[in-house]
């Protein structure tokens, strides 16, 4: 069983020193135990939170233990009725080739059909599109007719924000990183607009929203922070919302102060943090929506898949590069 060990807390941007991979045997297994063969992994941005020694949501990844992450897999031995051999099953694990599990946070996937892909549980159907519906729909309340600034406009969350915020009738705009990019907001995934912010400091990057959204912006959705979340405060509306869903550009540097959010006050706005977790609850019936928007072709879900459990980390470093094409998995077996 190899397996992707955090064995020190990286200072800014994890470098291969921060791990280690390591080769052990897979446990004989007690009653109501089986053992999962993951055959993809989800390499996701919060993962470096994860990796730090500070109170979060999640405890952090003890050194030593293998780097937290969702998989999916087959179940390869079972003593568990409920988790035979064979079967598909989802959890949070670690990047690890075998996972132990007893029953509890893992997940068996039934309905493989639900969706084109088996990876889609990792995306669309997963944590991602869970994340772009809910954080959009609950705490961005978009109506018909309104405007939805999107920043990491071209990532596996943004893509989907954007598109979903399209079906309610909105007006989109994405936030991307370079010309590219830029142009697939608008092919790819329906954007109306399309902003580069490589190159652009505050005030550039303030002129180019108030360009694209000349009558201001309703909902914004965060996914990076930083000088995009300055810039994005001062176009909005009266009673706007701000959705902070994510401050990816701040993951791997120290927190940087946001000057603008005096704007909240002068127009009445709100800005709200959104954590999938306060939502597990509700996943029942956002999952079929998803499902079908994605079967309907309403969906586009652009999946990056790198190969082979030692690329952990370069694989994961995209997310933070920007060289990821879509939600970032790691195939660790066929
Ligand atoms: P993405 O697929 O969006 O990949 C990350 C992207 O972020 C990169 O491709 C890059 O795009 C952009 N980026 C990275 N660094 C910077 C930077 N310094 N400045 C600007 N852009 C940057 O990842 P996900 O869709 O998985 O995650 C997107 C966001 O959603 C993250 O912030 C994540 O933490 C958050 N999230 C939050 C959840 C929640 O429950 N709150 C759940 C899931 C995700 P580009 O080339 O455009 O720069």
């Amino acid at each position: 069983n190899r397996r992707f060990l955090l064995i020190r807390r990286p200072h800014g941007t994890p470098v291969p020193e921060d791990f280690q991979l390591e080769t052990s045997e897979t446990p004989a297994l007690e009653e109501g135990q089986f053992l999962l063969r993951n055959h993809y992994v989800s390499l996701d941005p919060a993962m470096r939170g994860w990796m730090d020694d500070r109170p979060s949501y999640l405890p952090p990844i003890s050194l030593g233990d293998p780097v937290r992450a969702s998989t999916i897999g087959r179940i390869a031995e079972s003593r568990n009725p409920d988790f035979p051999v064979g079967a598909w099953a989802s959890g949070l694990n670690g990047i690890e080739e075998y996972s132990l599990g007893q029953g509890g946070g893992f997940t068996r996937l039934v309905d493989e059909t639900a969706v084109p892909k088996i990876t889609n549980y990792l995306s669309s159907i997963g944590a991602i599109g869970l994340t772009a519906y809910f954080a959009l729909l609950e705490v961005g309340q978009p109506k018909a007719g309104e405007t939805v600034l999107v920043s990491g406009a071209a990532g596996a969350v943004g893509s989907l924000v954007g598109q979903i915020a399209k079906l309610k009738g909105c007006r989109t705009i994405g936030i991307a990183g370079g010309a590219e990019k830029c142009a697939r907001l608008i092919s790819d995934y329906g954007y109306d607009a399309a902003i580069d912010y490589r190159g652009k400091s505050g005030d550039d990057l303030a002129q180019a929203i108030r360009e694209a959204a000349p009558n201001g912006v309703d909902v914004h959705f965060e996914n990076v922070g930083g000088e995009i979340l300055d810039a994005a405060l001062l176009a909005l509306n009266p009673r706007g919302r701000v959705v902070l869903c994510g401050l990816i550009s701040q993951y791997n540097t120290a927190p940087k102060p946001t000057y603008n959010v005096w704007q909240l006050i002068v127009q009445g706005a709100r800005m709200e943090g959104f954590i999938l977790t306060h939502y597990v609850h509700r996943f029942g019936e956002a999952v079929p929506q998803l499902a079908e928007w994605v079967r309907a072709g309403k969906l586009r879900m652009d999946e990056h898949i790198d190969e082979g459990i030692e690329n952990a980390l370069p694989a994961f470093l995209r997310l933070f590069e920007g060289t990821n094409q879509g939600k970032m998995i790691l195939k660790i077996a066929e």
